[in-house]
């Protein structure tokens, strides 16, 4: 009888866990859908230097495709093809087209979309950043002198806003309720994002939301809850983003942010249990932060995918033969993100700190060296540092780790 583990989603999750899967002894058949036409390849360039200079579609995905790693051997590819539905008592998945897959185990890797604005108006030239494909669509739109609308500050909005300006174009930035990277960041550090972009000649305006677009056929203005209206020729909508979810539903999943998993990424079910043969790993996956007895929560950062398929696939390889999953340590998150040249770099859960304090340097000058503490009481659960050499970023790295309540799952 052929044992099949289909992995739902073929980015770097599902690229990870299939490799993952085979270092962890599994031998039988290894499925990889995904919806998406293109092999995996790497979306932090996207917001950064590929959508500043993409050059031709085939040069812009080679530049980012992940090369296969010696353990992915045997793995089947099925690109271009969505997940509609699933049962999961039945164990079966439905496609697009309407065929019925069966498996033995399952891997969730969908990832999230990006959110959009809810505001009436035309939808034409509002764009989106996701995939190789909204990178090059909005690279075409940002020529010099174009007007800009990026709207939402997190690190794509700023990361987009820095680039656009880059390229010579005209940038307004609506941030938000909160200010640029606040939420991971802080305000210290937020307040010194906000200055590396305003010294570059994008307009912040802050506490402000979208209440409409105007125009016939395409958004050229955007007014604002403070009765004021920016002039663009191009949106960029990066106002966070919504789980790939919908095709799970129906099995009494909780599926309110993502999928609920245990320390070991075994997707829970209705009686709080793990369901047989079902992990998750990547942006999707909500799993504890055992470190620091903080809730469940989803990590859209990077070495996410990579960390979670480490402890997921060996688990879901143990549950397949009857095993109880080995020892694993719950990754610690980390995260970068560039903004003109500048390295930020975050380890540790900086969003959940009750207080910060600034461990060196000046946080209204990122580029010449500053880092962050973030505290609950007295224990550092993260750092984020700005402007720094690679070997300060890893003692920081390192004080992170050693005052964290390390657990063993
Ligand atoms: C523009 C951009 C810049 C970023 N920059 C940084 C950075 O600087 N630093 C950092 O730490 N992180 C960054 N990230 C985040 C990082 O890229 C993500 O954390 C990572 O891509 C998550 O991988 P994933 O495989 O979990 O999900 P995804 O990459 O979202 O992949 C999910 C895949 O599943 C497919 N899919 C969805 N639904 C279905 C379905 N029903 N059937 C079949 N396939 C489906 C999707 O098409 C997609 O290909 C950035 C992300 C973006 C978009």
């Amino acid at each position: 009888m052929v044992q099949r583990i289909i992995v739902a989603g073929a980015s770097l999750g599902g690229l990870r866990a299939a490799e993952q899967l085979r270092v962890a002894g599994w031998t039988g058949e290894i499925l990889v859908i995904g919806e998406e036409e293109h092999p995996p390849y790497n979306r932090p360039p996207l917001s950064k230097d590929v959508l500043a200079a993409p050059g031709t579609p085939e040069e812009a995905l080679a530049k980012l495709a992940f090369r296969p790693r010696r353990s992915a051997t045997g793995i089947q590819w099925r690109l271009g093809t969505r997940i509609t539905a699933s049962n999961l008592a039945a164990r079966t998945i439905t496609l697009d087209g309407g065929e019925v897959l069966g498996f033995d185990g399952l891997v969730i890797a969908t990832g999230l979309r990006p959110a959009r604005v809810a505001a009436p108006g035309p939808q034409a030239g509002r764009h989106l950043l996701r995939s190789i494909d909204d990178a090059l669509a909005l690279h075409e739109a940002l020529r010099p002198g174009t007007r800009v609308g990026v709207i939402g500050s997190g690190f794509i909005g700023c990361e987009s806003a820095a680039t656009a300006a880059l390229l010579g174009c005209s940038v307004t930035l609506v941030e938000g309720r909160t200010g640029p990277m606040e939420r991971p960041l802080g305000r210290a550090l937020s307040a010194g994002v906000r200055d590396m972009l305003t010294q570059r000649g994008v307009d912040c305006r802050q506490a402000v939301s979208v209440v409409a677009y105007r125009g016939a056929e395409s958004c050229t203005g955007v007014e604002l809850s403070d009765g004021g209206v920016i002039d663009v020729d191009v949106v960029v909508e990066a106002v966070g983003s919504r789980a790939n979810v919908e095709w799970l539903q129906g099995n009494g999943l909780d599926l309110v942010d993502g999928v609920e998993c245990d320390s070991h990424l075994r997707v829970l079910g209705e009686d709080g249990q793990p369901v047989p043969g079902l992990v998750a790993v990547g942006d999707i996956a909500r799993y504890p932060d055992d470190r620091n007895g903080l809730p469940a929560r989803r990590v859209e950062h990077w070495a996410t995918p990579t960390d979670t398929a480490k402890i997921a696939a060996p688990a879901l390889v143990a549950g397949l033969v009857g095993r109880p999953p080995a020892e694993a340590t719950a990754p610690l998150p980390s995260f970068w993100t560039d903004i003109f040249g500048t390295r930020i770099n975050g380890v540790g859960s900086p969003a959940s700190a009750e207080e910060t304090r600034i461990l060196e340097g000046d946080p209204g000058r990122l580029h010449a060296g500053v880092a962050v503490g973030y505290y609950r009481g007295d224990t550092l659960i993260g750092v984020v540092d700005a402007g720094l050499p690679a070997s300060k970023h890893l003692h920081y790295r390192q004080l992170v780790l050693d005052a964290g309540a390390l657990v063993t799952i």
